[in-house]
């Protein structure tokens, strides 16, 4: 039906419509990633960034799975992808975001750059 996919299509601009969740989606689109790399990528309060979260998840535009006491959070929905590949262009190579506790970013730090984050 064409209301129901004038629906579904107005529910997907508005969540991609955000700035905030417009850069949760493109984070996400250089891999999955847990709530403390977005909130320290973003530079927001973990509540604000949580509460997005749920609402692109709810919507199915991304999952989430969890590993030990982290979830984990990724791209669920082909067509956002192709949408933000074409609005935004390519992906953008990741980088370990200073300050970053979660374990990806922990892994990327030398030793020498830990000790400097440390202090
Ligand atoms: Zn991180």
């Amino acid at each position: 039906m064409r209301d129901e996919l004038y629906e579904s299509a107005s529910q997907l601009f508005f969540l991609m419509g955000h700035p905030v969740r417009l850069r949760i989606l493109d984070l996400l689109r250089r891999g999955e990633a847990c709530v403390c790399h977005l909130q320290a990528a973003l530079g927001l309060p973990q509540p604000y960034v949580s509460q997005q979260l749920r609402l692109l998840r709810e919507a199915g535009l991304i999952s989430s799975r969890r590993e030990g006491l982290f979830i984990y959070y990724r791209l669920a929905n082909q067509q956002v992808e192709e949408l933000l590949g074409k609005v935004l262009g390519p992906v953008e190579e990741t980088q370990p975001v200073p300050g970053c506790a979660c374990p990806k970013c922990q892994r990327s730090f030398s030793a020498d750059f830990l000790k400097e984050a440390v202090r």
